[in-house]
């Protein structure tokens, strides 16, 4: 019997694992395999959704998902990788663990890099559930206090990419829930405009939805300090306010300390195309947590439009290390991104150079189905394994 580990229970390891099953009965070994996924929690947090008003939906339990597929979930923290004993170090409970693997899967992600400014216990971000839950937590404090204070109504948002814009944009629809005040968004970028990568069409379309709304910008510049009651700019600009939020910097999982190879800026370990870590003959990482590149394509970025499809590669390939047969090359021929831009609003763009394909009501409605219906996976763990072939998803 062949042990393969997954640490990380995200898009990237869930569908590790959903690949792994399917390939290993494809070659005949499914009762030569135990599959293990390591997550923190019980959950696939569905992080595009962080930003959203109502968290209720966005942890989607693992459990009735791997458990009858013979998929064993581990909760625990996993604190250490010891390739040369094949080992790795979980932490349960008060317990400390140590598990053995054959093969081992790292889909341990990404998270927001913490910004190293005095007060910065103070910041909020949408990055996990979480911190996401204490925005939503904070806010109906401030709400029930009555937004009573100088600045209690006004937040900042530090970071004016996709996160940033949809965290900016989204933030009435939280504070609705708790008040009938109207919030007041200051949305800071250290960049001299918006949304920079996008195509000319695209911001037009961002700085005329943030124009009519009641966010004010202040590009090129960034928090140096917060405290309880300011954030201090570094352009000397002193605004009053009791919520600060930072979206901008990811970095992939700090268990990549712990192997070796090419690192990029954001801590990703550098893969093959069949995400094989190349100085182990045994060990692959997906996700956000690799740097990896389509046959014939660009640097995929951290997102779950990639780590989805991702762990199909890395699933499959990691069972054909283990019991022979063809490994596939990743192939990943297009790139989409979908930002929400508040009630009824949000834009669908094509490409690297994110030409602008769909806006308004219509992008709104893209934007919900890919949230709530193509990242979510399906309730029947059967129609995952089905789902879970490689395949370029070409959309
Ligand atoms: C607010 C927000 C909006 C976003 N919007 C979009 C979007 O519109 N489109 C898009 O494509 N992407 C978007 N993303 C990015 C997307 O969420 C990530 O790229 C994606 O979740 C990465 O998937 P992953 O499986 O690699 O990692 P993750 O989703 O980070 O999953 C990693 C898993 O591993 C677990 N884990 C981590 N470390 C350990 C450990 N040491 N021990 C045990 N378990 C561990 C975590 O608990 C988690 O369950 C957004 C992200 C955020 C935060």
């Amino acid at each position: 019997m062949k042990h393969l580990v997954i640490i990380g229970g995200g898009f990237a390891g869930f569908w590790s694992a959903m690949s792994a099953v399917r390939q290993s009965r494809e070659l005949g070994k499914a009762n030569d395999l135990k599959i293990t996924v390591i997550n923190k929690d019980n959950y696939l947090t569905n992080r595009p959704r962080l930003y959203e008003s109502n968290l209720d939906t966005v942890r989607i339990d693992l459990q009735p998902l791997l458990t009858p597929l013979g998929i064993n979930l581990v909760t625990g923290l996993v604190t250490g990788i010891q390739p040369q004993e094949q080992t790795i170090a979980v932490k349960k409970d008060a317990e400390d663990l140590t598990m053995h693997y054959d093969y081992l899967i790292v889909a341990a992600g990404s998270r927001l890099k913490q910004p190293e400014i005095p007060g910065n216990h103070l910041i909020h971000n949408v990055d996990q559930f979480e911190s996401a839950d204490n925005l939503h937590k904070h806010i109906a404090q401030l709400a029930a206090g009555g937004f009573k204070g100088e600045g209690a109504k006004t937040v900042v948002v530090v970071g004016g990419g996709l996160t940033g814009l949809e965290a900016a944009t989204g933030l009435q629809e939280i504070a609705d829930k708790y008040s009938t005040e109207k919030l007041q968004v200051i949305l800071i970028d250290r960049q001299p405009e918006l949304a920079i990568g996008y195509s000319n069409e695209a911001r037009e379309y961002i700085n005329e939805v943030l124009m009519n709304s009641n966010i004010s910008l202040r590009p090129g510049t960034l928090p140096v300090k917060v405290d309880e009651d300011y954030a201090y700019l570094s352009n000397g600009e002193k605004i009053a306010t009791k919520t600060v939020i930072w979206t901008a910097g990811l970095e992939a999982s700090p268990l990549n300390k712990f192997l070796n190879g090419n690192k990029d800026n954001m801590n990703r370990l550098e893969v093959d195309e069949h995400f094989k870590l190349p100085s182990y003959a045994n060990i692959s990482v997906t996700g956000d947590a690799a740097l990896s590149k389509p046959s014939d394509g660009v640097y995929a970025t951290m997102s779950c439009q990639y780590s989805l499809f991702q762990g199909k590669w890395s699933g499959h390939n990691a069972v054909v290390d283990i019991f022979g047969g063809e490994k596939l090359p990743y192939k990943q021929s297009t790139y989409v991104t979908c930002v929400d831009l508040g009630p009824q609003r949000a834009m669908f763009t094509r490409g690297w150079d994110r030409q602008l394909q769909v806006t308004e009501d219509a992008g709104k409605k893209i934007k919900m189905e890919i949230n709530t219906v193509w990242v979510v996976p399906s309730p029947d763990p059967e129609a995952n394994v089905a789902a879970a072939a490689p395949a370029d998803p070409a959309f």
